[in-house]
């Protein structure tokens, strides 16, 4: 199957205001430009290396999302450019991303990470964590960093409804969070919830961004 067939089976099954995160990871520069020629302008990275080095070579209205496990000490080469931060896990990386916005003089727009898996591998916030910090005053002094709403990965699972429970837990803390946090700020609207085995049932349950690989270019060869 051609990146171009598969892009055109997937985007049926996509809402109009669902938006399609293209997951370029692992997959070289011609792959990305077929996907582009498609009419795709956004792709989620993992690696910051290899999301600069995308970003050189191809074109500039791409929008980049950074969709990893962020190291503080590689905010810096991704913050001029990047358009949406998917894995924000601990408020010390959200101050680190906003201190470097702040250098860089721009806004950058992030997505809380939620662990709604069961496995322990998966990163992200709890619940618990994620309520005891937007509870403190400190993130409202972030000026340079946009909270657009969460991201989450379910368990890696056969279990649909396992996979599907997961899904409504994020979307029931977003809509929690939204109504105690954030009641007047349009921009907390995203989450960001499914991949290539589970979007249809993220979209079900509510999700507004997918991020879909494989299902788009193949298998990654790490
Ligand atoms: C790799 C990755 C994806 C895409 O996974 P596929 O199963 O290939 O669609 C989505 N989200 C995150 C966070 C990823 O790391």
């Amino acid at each position: 199957m051609s990146i171009q067939s598969n892009i055109q089976n997937i985007r049926q099954f996509i809402p109009a205001d669902v938006k399609l995160v293209c997951v370029s990871k692992y997959h070289p520069n011609e792959a990305i430009e077929e996907a582009y020629s498609c009419g795709e302008r956004v792709f989620g990275e993992s690696k910051v290396q290899e999301m600069c080095g995308k970003y050189e070579m191809l074109p500039k209205d791409i929008e980049w999302h950074f969709i990893g496990h962020l190291q503080s000490n590689k905010i810096k080469s991704i913050v001029p450019f990047v358009s949406l931060i998917h894995g924000v896990d601990s408020f010390k990386l959200l101050t680190e991303i906003n201190k470097h916005a702040e250098k860089a003089n721009r806004k950058v727009n992030c997505l809380l990470q939620v662990h709604i898996a069961q496995e322990e591998t998966k990163f992200g916030f709890s619940e618990r964590e994620l309520i005891e910090v937007l509870s403190g005053n400190e993130w409202k002094n972030l000026k340079n960093v946009q909270i657009c709403g969460l991201m989450g990965m379910a368990t890696f699972s056969n279990s649909e409804n396992q996979v599907r429970a997961e899904f409504k837990t994020l979307k029931n803390l977003f809509s929690k969070l939204k109504a105690d946090f954030f009641p007047t700020e349009d921009s907390f609207k995203e989450i960001s919830m499914g991949m290539s085995a589970d979007f249809k049932l993220a979209i079900d349950e509510g999700s507004s961004m997918v991020r879909i690989g494989s299902s788009i270019f193949g298998n990654r060869i790490y």
